[in-house]
């Protein structure tokens, strides 16, 4: 077994020696098989979460509704799902009924795609009943079973068929494609939720151009938060695009599709967080900072350490006459006389006690707002009869 498995191996025989049958299942068996880093394992076994509450000490109850739990072991998690079928999907959600059931067969026929229906003993022999691998090797995103009623049942799956592709680079079975088409009106009844998360993944991609690609092509953004209003935008996307990994940087390059679309709209429409919005916002106006006043100190030491990468990926997306590197980015970085307003040698108490007859106001922000520009650029040294002489020199308007 390879690493990550053997890290789990205990959970899997625990459960085994209480007589259940367990697997791992889904994207980490075919992770593995196409030598690819795996990420999250998942588990899957004939065992009740009640049955797995009673065997494990630290078991997160997360959606025991649909028979899913999370067992913590070492520092890591992992999700363990009963085998099981889906009931119908009225709310296009959530299946409105979960049936357990006592073979991994069963199981494995629910799951989207043949790359995904996918299992792993123990032993490390595969479970194979949909010809996964056989698509594994030819790089092909099909369904289990008949796509048309699949996606009808979850038109989500439209949208993981096009993410992971973008993941993989693999294309679409033609079949597949001809039931998207047929399908792919359903999605409006799709949780925005679900559409975001699948998304996220989709720019992250290694194979993003590919998934963007499909979502053209096949006219899937119509149906999606914004796009469905504004279909024209989609023609607007950079034709030179990178792998995004944070749906920051997605909301960034909406934005730049058409100006006029506040970063708000976007953030509304495809309820985004407000960590995603204010981190949209930082680097939407460092990339306008870039583009009038080119790459200055005044520019890195508004953007936080943690944006260097995401700004360098959105220019190279959206200024494609620009070239920065992380290299420049640190470099400048390193010669900032200050690293924050804190650092200054003045601060607004020292400027209310230079003026003692000046009422308080916004003056006070405008003066160390020049300030801080001033040290940022190299233009004022940072030293207190220094800053002061200059104030006397260049006195703040006050009204
Ligand atoms: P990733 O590496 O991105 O996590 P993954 O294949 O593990 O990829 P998940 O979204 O974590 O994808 O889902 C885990 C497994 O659950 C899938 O491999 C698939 O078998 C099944 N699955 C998830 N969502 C659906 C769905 N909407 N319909 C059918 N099966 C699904
Ligand atoms: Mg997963």
């Amino acid at each position: 077994l390879a690493k990550p498995f053997r890290k789990a191996q205990p959970i899997l025989e625990k459960i085994a020696a209480h007589g259940y049958s367990v697997y791992f299942v889904g994207g980490c068996v075919r992770d593995f098989l196409l030598h690819r880093p795996i990420g999250d394992i998942d588990i899957a076994t004939s065992a009740k979460p009640d049955a797995l509450q009673n065997m494990f000490p630290a078991v997160i109850p997360v959606g025991i509704e649909h028979g899913t739990v999370i067992i913590r072991h070492e520092g890591e998690s992992y999700e363990v799902t009963t085998f099981r079928v889906d009931g119908t999907y009225s709310d296009q959600r959530h299946p409105d009924a979960v049936t357990y059931v006592q073979s991994i067969d069963k199981d494995l026929e629910r799951r989207d795609f043949t790359i995904n229906a996918l299992a792993m003993d123990l032993e490390g022999n595969i479970i194979d009943l949909f010809n996964g691998r056989h698509d594994l090797n030819h790089r092909v995103i099909k369904t289990v079973g008949n796509g048309e009623e699949r996606f009808r049942e979850d038109p989500l799956r439209i949208i993981r068929a096009l993410r992971f592709s973008s993941q993989l680079g693999f294309t679409i079975h033609p079949t597949t494609i001809e039931h998207i088409l047929k399908v792919k009106h359903e999605m409006k009844g799709l949780a925005v939720e679900r559409i975001t998360k699948e998304f996220a993944k989709l720019f992250a991609g290694d194979f993003v151009q590919q998934g963007l690609a499909y979502v053209v092509d096949l006219n899937i953004y119509q149906h999606l938060p914004v796009f469905e209003k504004a279909p024209s935008l989609i023609q607007q996307l950079p034709k030179k695009i990178q792998p995004l990994p944070y749906f920051h940087e997605v909301l960034v390059l909406f934005h730049f599709l058409d100006r006029t679309i506040a970063l708000s709209t976007w953030v509304k429409a495809w309820k985004c967080s407000n960590k995603h919005k204010n981190a949209a916002s930082v680097l939407i106006r460092q990339l306008d900072e870039l583009q009038t006043n080119g790459l200055t100190p005044w520019l890195v030491y508004q953007l936080p350490e943690s944006l260097y990468n995401g700004f360098i990926r959105l220019v190279n997306c959206l200024c494609s006459e620009q070239d920065i590197s992380l290299e420049q980015l640190v470099q400048i970085e390193q010669t900032l006389p200050i690293q924050s307003r804190t650092d200054m040698q003045m601060n607004g108490r020292d400027i209310v006690a230079l003026f003692p007859r000046y009422k308080k106001g916004p003056w006070i922000e405008q003066l160390l707002h020049r300030l801080e520009q001033q040290i940022v650029a190299g233009q004022l040294p940072n030293d207190y009869y220094t800053i002061k002489e200059w104030i006397r020199c260049n006195p703040p308007a006050i009204n």
